[in-house]
């Protein structure tokens, strides 16, 4: 399948491409990596008579820090987020998700932005962005504005970007020394998205479950955070029963799809069983 046809765009800078977004209204898609957006116009599922393509804004791109907090650029790769020495060092549990996307080529286009932005169930950045507690700067024509992570997903392919905006960058609080985490994931084969994926950060004091939030991917047509699940944890030593019951309550909010990745009560089981696993592998890191 080939796409429909559409003009291309380049502006260089986010002020042009607010203003093309803009004067061109609906028909109008940003493009970042593209590998979201072109498989969806080669099934003619999308067909935008206008791309407008980010990659000409230098200042869409990179990672630095500010205070507590590490900033990222809409347009960084998958692939710059895994060469990042910061991102490693200060939330590795990126660096874990973003080796579990796909493959090397796919990541060496795709962009957090996109990523994030799309509002595919099937994203694995989303969910671990509910994890983070992150927030997303948003810049349209009525100025910029920061909207969270937890905020910002409304449906399938339904999110809080108004028409016009573009999001230019990612904030992520830089979680607690010794913290551990995991992001479990469960698909098919190498390159397919999840079946059922759980994102865990955590803290332990005293041989205990100090803080934990817990996030889900691909089990509902949103991210989820699954809030009842961490309460289930917090304070116990993650023994079988608080395992058991965490699994319970995050199955609990769990509506995903029967679809080629299994039937909806499959997708339940395995999920709760990413949520054990992630439990256990980010408690085993902790110090
Ligand atoms: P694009 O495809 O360019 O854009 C996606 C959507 O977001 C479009 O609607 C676009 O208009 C909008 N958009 C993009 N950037 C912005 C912005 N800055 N502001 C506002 N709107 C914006 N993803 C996973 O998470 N996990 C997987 O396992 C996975 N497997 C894949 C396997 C294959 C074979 C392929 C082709 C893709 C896979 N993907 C997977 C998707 C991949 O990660 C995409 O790169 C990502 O979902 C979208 O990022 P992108 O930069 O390519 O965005």
């Amino acid at each position: 399948m080939i796409p429909g046809p559409f003009d291309y765009h380049r502006p260089a800078s986010v002020t042009d491409a607010i203003r093309l977004l803009a004067d061109l209204g609906d028909e109008a898609r940003p493009l970042a990596g593209g590998h979201s957006l072109l498989p969806m116009m080669k099934l003619r599922l999308a067909t935008p008579a206008h791309l407008i393509d980010l990659h000409g804004i230098a200042g869409l791109k990179g990672i630095r820090r500010d205070g507590n907090r590490i900033i990222i650029g809409a347009m960084t790769t998958q692939a710059e987020l895994l060469a990042s020495a910061d991102i490693g060092s200060s939330l590795p549990i990126l660096h874990e998700t973003a080796l579990v996307i796909a493959d090397p080529q796919v990541r060496y286009r795709g962009t957090l932005g996109g990523n994030v932005a799309n509002g595919d169930p099937g994203n694995d950045m989303p969910a671990l962005m509910l994890a983070l507690d992150a927030s997303y700067r948003l810049e349209g024509p009525n100025g910029a504005r920061e909207v969270a992570a937890r905020d910002f997903y409304q449906g399938a392919y339904f999110t809080a970007l108004e028409p016009g905006e573009i999001l230019t960058g990612i904030s992520i609080p830089v979680p607690a020394a010794g913290h551990g985490y995991a992001y479990e994931k469960l698909k098919r084969k190498v390159g397919d998205y999840a079946t059922a994926a759980a994102a865990v950060v955590l803290t332990m004091a005293g041989g205990k479950v100090a803080t934990c939030v817990i996030a889900l991917t691909n089990l509902h047509e949103t991210p989820l955070l699954a809030t009842d699940a961490a309460n289930a944890v917090i304070g116990t030593a993650l023994d079988d029963a608080a395992l058991k019951a965490a699994a319970g309550a995050a199955r609990a909010i769990m509506q995903p799809a029967s679809d080629a990745r299994g039937p909806a009560e499959y997708r339940k089981h395995v999920g709760g069983i990413m949520v054990m696993r992630a439990l256990q592998r980010a408690a085993s890191r902790a110090k």
